[in-house]
């Protein structure tokens, strides 16, 4: 079968047309037959050979495809999650064959009996494992989440809401949005508000639709080059796109843009003028500054990455403003099914440029270029 595989840290994939296929599934694996398959920035990171794990590696760990053949435990489980063949599912990386013993897969936050997301002895797909840049791939049952099939989604449009949608998603949930919709409608100057900075990039994007359309208020992030990008995600957000400011970080100080939001502080009261939470999405020290600079004492600011040589933090906004400052990598499966199931129902998309998986090395190079949206290689393009 065709694959694109990473022989070299530093070179171009290899495309194989002999690449040997996947063995039948066994246990709680499942074969799925790949239909797109999406870049992510940790795809960058790994060809750039800093997370020291071994070649050759068949890249991606966020895609979709549709199921060939199941294992015996696999059966069961695709039984009572209303899994059957042929049915179209988004794969994301973590976690294939976890150990079922340790406590990730044991105090899981209800997800299937035995199974992490988190577990350190499961492999992770497109990392220690092979991933979705090559026509089937074998996967772990508990790990795929379901696509609704009322709603006609694209395998291409699901690929990105495999690593990028759940791990924004887990970070909004942990920022304090109510990620069961309840508190949807417009925010009409009330209700709760939310800064994303690096809202013009692959996890941005995606944030700002779900957030505006989970009735917060956002306070979308970026700076010039992404601009008219992210404005056309805001206009194509409709009525919920009210919900949305747009900033330009590098026209505005945070003190503006809270001036502008929230109107001049009365003296003695700074600390009450900000944003309840915010998601600093960018590895940049500025961006993780406008992230703690924006949001009002006694709010949340969530980290998802951070520069090679971490950050510098003031101690004073932890202790006299008392923000919390927390990390989350990905999600829980079943915070996985819900990002899609709500996906799905409310038409949030990632902006995508598709590529035949012929010409994974030409997606490679616009990536470093900076294209914006997600790349994404679409099996079904000819080459
Ligand atoms: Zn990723
Ligand atoms: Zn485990």
């Amino acid at each position: 079968m065709k694959a694109q595989v990473l022989e070299a840290f530093n070179q171009p994939y290899t495309l194989r047309t002999d690449f040997p296929a996947p063995p039948a599934p066994e246990g709680y694996e499942m074969l799925v037959r790949v239909l797109a398959a999406s870049y992510c920035h940790t795809d960058a990171v790994f060809a750039s050979g800093a997370m020291q794990q071994d070649l050759p590696r068949v890249g991606s760990h966020e895609f979709a495809g549709t199921v060939e053949a199941m294992g015996t435990e696999a059966e069961k489980v695709a039984k009572h999650r209303g899994l059957v063949k042929g049915q179209l599912v988004g794969v994301p990386g973590r976690a294939f064959r976890c150990c079922g013993e340790c406590a990730e897969c044991t105090d899981n936050g209800g997800d299937e009996p035995g199974y992490g997301v988190w577990c350190s002895r499961a492999g992770n797909l497109g990392l220690s494992r092979d991933g979705g840049f090559q026509e089937y791939c074998l996967v772990d049952v508990r790990q795929v989440a379901r696509v609704p099939e009322d709603q006609n989604m694209r395998a291409v449009d699901v690929a990105p809401l495999m690593c990028a949608g759940v791990t924004v998603w887990n970070a909004l949930e942990t920022a304090g949005v109510d990620v069961s919709g309840a508190g949807s409608g417009n925010w009409n100057g009330k209700g709760r508000s939310i800064a994303i900075v690096g809202a013009g990039g692959g996890l941005g994007h995606l944030g700002v639709q779900f957030a505006a359309k989970l009735g917060w208020h956002v306070v979308a992030v970026d700076t010039t080059p992404v601009m008219d990008m992210l404005k056309e995600v805001v206009a194509e957000l409709g009525d919920d796109g009210a919900n949305v400011t747009v900033v330009d970080a590098l026209k505005e100080s945070v003190e503006d843009v809270k001036k502008r939001i929230f109107g001049e502080a009365p003296k003695g009261r700074e600390g009450e003028n900000g944003c309840d939470a915010s998601l600093t999405l960018p590895e940049s020290q500025a961006a993780f500054d406008f992230g703690m600079g924006v949001i009002k004492n006694h709010g949340t600011c969530v980290c998802v990455s951070f520069p090679k040589d971490g950050w510098r933090f003031k101690p004073g906004d932890l202790v006299f403003r008392h923000i919390k400052l927390l990390g989350i990598l990905t999600g829980r499966n079943h915070q996985l099914q819900a990002m899609v199931n709500f996906a799905a129902k409310n038409g949030v998309k990632a902006k995508i440029r598709r590529y035949p998986l012929e010409r994974l090395n030409e997606l490679v190079e616009d990536y470093h270029r900076g294209v914006g949206g997600k790349l994404v290689v679409d099996m079904t393009l000819e080459p």
